[in-house]
């Protein structure tokens, strides 16, 4: 990983794409707002979060939120006001054919600054997949997600079920695209219970003092949770880190959705992975 540039931000005082894209809104004071923007080259398709990324690019104390699995109206909505009620910044992770289905939500997330990537086109597991249909889910859901968007999106890429293969990992670092696992799971897709899911992050982060906490914007459990855990993160005294690329992803030309999938189940089954560090395979769902 090559971290090009590391900008400080004054509290509450980011500055977006345009000044069109600020949330309009007063930040409070005692708001959690933004430590850190770290502006990240992906040139080789570096990883992030555990157990393959660089752990000093967080320094304890500080933490990088993220969503997956959007966006979906009832649920990313609320959570972008939360987030914008504390002048904080995320990183979404969207499914193509969420995204082309709700491209409002999609421009109203890049409007507001926060960074969009990506997580496959209708979340297949990739690892499962010949390489022509492994390629296709990713490109697709850049070609997507940028068009909903309206504008360049990060090349940012989280796997589904955090399922990787030699072939995927191959593929990204040709394309110059970040592999995103995480350090910290809200656990919420399986709780689906707010205080459940500020208990698990804050209790996962006494343990392990920093790291990329994990939610899914499809939950309105988490969309209720997500108020009170910021404040939560503010009280405890941890620092948000908004990552930016250096660059904007590279979209192909002459990309088309996928046909559908008879063996897409939806984003909550379960499947058994192998940890690439060469640790004993366990039970994940994402
Ligand atoms: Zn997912």
């Amino acid at each position: 990983m090559r971290i090009a540039g590391v900008l400080l931000a004054a509290f509450c005082a980011l500055r977006g794409v345009s000044a069109s894209a600020e949330p309009q809104q007063t930040c409070p004071s005692d708001g959690l707002g933004v430590a850190r923007v770290v502006e990240i080259d992906m040139s080789g398709g570096p990883w992030f979060g555990a157990p393959l990324g660089d752990r000093e690019l967080l320094v304890p104390g500080e933490v990088v939120l993220t969503f997956d699995d959007g966006p979906m109206p009832r649920s990313t909505r609320p959570i972008l006001a939360a987030l914008a009620a504390q002048c904080t910044r995320a990183t979404f992770f969207m499914v193509g054919e969420m995204a082309a289905e709700h491209a409002d939500v999609v421009r109203e997330v890049a409007e507001q600054g926060h960074t969009i990537g990506t997580h496959t086109w209708s979340h297949l597991n990739l690892k499962r997949l010949p390489d022509d249909k492994m390629k296709l889910q990713i490109e697709a859901a850049f070609t997507a997600v940028e068009k909903a968007a309206g504008a360049p999106i990060a090349p940012f890429f989280r796997y589904p079920y955090l399922s990787s293969s030699d072939a995927t990992v191959a593929y990204l670092q040709s394309r110059n695209i970040a592999q995103f696992a995480i350090d910290i799971d809200s656990f919420d897709w399986r709780s689906r219970n707010a205080p459940s899911v500020i208990h698990r992050v804050m209790s996962t982060l006494e343990q392990r003092g920093r790291g990329i906490i994990l939610l899914h914007d499809i939950f309105p459990s988490t969309a209720t949770a997500v108020p009170a855990l910021l404040k939560a993160l503010k009280a405890k005294g941890y620092k948000v880190v908004h990552l930016r690329p250096a660059a904007p992803a590279q979209t192909l030309a002459g990309i088309d959705p996928p046909a559908k999938e008879v063996t897409h189940g939806g984003h909550m089954r379960r499947v058994r992975i192998h940890a690439r560090s060469g640790s004993p395979s366990k039970w994940l769902t994402w």
